[in-house]
């Protein structure tokens, strides 16, 4: 039986292990990063790649996105990785929507950060393809950045490696962890800490019992014709029962009364509809959200049929004929924006970010690593 030894082990190559890798590796730790598959096929890689601090509320936890967000431009500019640094725009066609909208822009501008609200002409300047029937404005923010996660998750590896001498093994699965040592599918690792990264693989510790998984469905477009930009990223009003930034907003009990109402289905599937494109011109379209401990692996047509139908409510898609469709499955600690518990004196788990793991990832490491992060939210 082979026996390595590191500083550092991190289980797992998603974005939450490569920002943890980071995190070390920047310390001067000597870093060793396991991962069970050959290549990354974690909800890290299947996601929007949207790095979205205005979903996160005002104060510690928008500080977190904004920290990530300057990591992501270090390593925007240091790997060339596509990034699109347009913003976004959340757009409304309902009056509870707007008024929920123009609330919220105004709590924004009180803390002091830019977001606008625009008129519809303004959004059709800014977004010519939102839909403009009832459309009664939008929230512009300058915060959000896409990047392709595909590309992204590969490229930060090779930084890693290229730059800091973090060493990969894939296809080594750890079996079971206790006291400074990892049993592997084929080895033992010894370490002095480890950071179990493992995503909605729960299995190398007991998970607390609200641990969830998430099942997510997205759509992928073919390539845009004729060079098309999206420029900023799109989403809707359902959005706004989803982020916890809206959830101090007055009318957000109210609003949530209508959807369920008129859209009971989008309730149920927990549908809400973003926009993204990435390099070669194509859109990524989500998502939906069914929650449980164990969830069917098949794609629901009825469930994608009602995200195309959304889409199309607040947007005119040039191109949509869909390449691709896929689930992706992430952990989420209901009530919590992460689970971060350490199991033993030099085991840490960082898990359980839910659908912002692109957008937290790299600021709440730091906080883990540094010693100063705190369970508060
Ligand atoms: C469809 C979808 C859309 C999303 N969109 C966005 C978005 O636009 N913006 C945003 O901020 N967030 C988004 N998210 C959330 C984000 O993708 C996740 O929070 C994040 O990817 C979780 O990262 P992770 O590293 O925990 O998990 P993963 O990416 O799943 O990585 C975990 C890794 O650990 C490995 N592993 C597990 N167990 C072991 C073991 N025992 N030994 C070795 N290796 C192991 C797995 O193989 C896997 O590669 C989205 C998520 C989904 C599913």
């Amino acid at each position: 039986m082979i026996i390595n030894h590191t500083e550092i082990l991190i289980v797992g190559s998603g974005i939450v292990g490569l920002a943890h890798a980071l995190a070390c590796a920047k310390r001067g730790k000597k870093v060793l990063v396991i991962e069970k598959s050959l290549f990354p096929i974690g909800a890290s890689i299947r996601n929007f790649g949207l790095i979205w601090p205005i979903g996160q509320p005002i104060g510690d936890r928008f500080e977190r996105a904004m920290k990530s967000r300057s990591i992501w431009l270090d390593i925007i500019d240091k790997t060339g990785i596509y990034a699109d640094k347009s913003g976004s725009l959340h757009v409304v066609h309902s009056a509870d929507e707007s008024e929920m909208i123009e609330e919220y822009v105004q709590t924004l501008r009180e803390a002091r950060l830019d977001a606008m609200f625009l008129t519809p002409e303004k959004t059709k300047i800014v977004s010519p393809k939102v839909n403009g029937n009832a459309l009664l404005g939008s929230m512009w923010s300058p915060y959000e950045i896409t990047v392709n996660p595909r590309e992204a998750i590969t490229s930060i590896a090779d930084y890693l490696k290229n730059t800091f001498q973090v060493q990969f093994e894939y296809g080594v699965q750890g079996i079971y962890v206790n006291d400074h040592s990892l049993i592997c599918s084929d080895r033992i690792i010894q370490f002095e800490q480890a950071y179990i990264c493992s995503g909605e693989n729960l299995e190398l510790y007991t998970p607390d019992k609200d641990l969830l998984r998430v099942k997510l469905q997205m759509m992928r477009t073919a390539p845009q014709q004729y060079q098309w930009k999206l420029g900023p990223a799109i989403c809707g009003g359902l959005t706004l029962l989803h982020y916890d930034s809206f959830k101090h907003i007055s009318s957000l009990q109210q609003l949530k009364i209508r959807i369920e109402k008129e859209k009971p289905l989008y309730i149920k599937y927990g549908i809400h509809v973003l926009i993204s494109q990435h390099g070669n011109g194509e859109l990524i379209l989500g998502d939906s959200h069914e929650y449980g401990n164990t969830l069917d692996p098949f794609i629901s047509e009825e469930i994608n049929t009602l995200i195309i139908k959304e889409i199309n409510r607040i947007y005119l898609i040039p191109e949509l004929t869909i390449d691709q469709k896929w689930i992706g499955i992430y952990a989420k600690y209901p009530g919590f924006s992460e689970y971060v518990k350490k199991i033993h004196d030099d085991i840490t788990i960082v898990n359980g970010l839910g659908g912002a793991g692109m957008t937290l990832s790299f600021g709440l490491a730091e906080e883990v690593v540094s010693g100063t992060y705190r369970e508060d939210n």
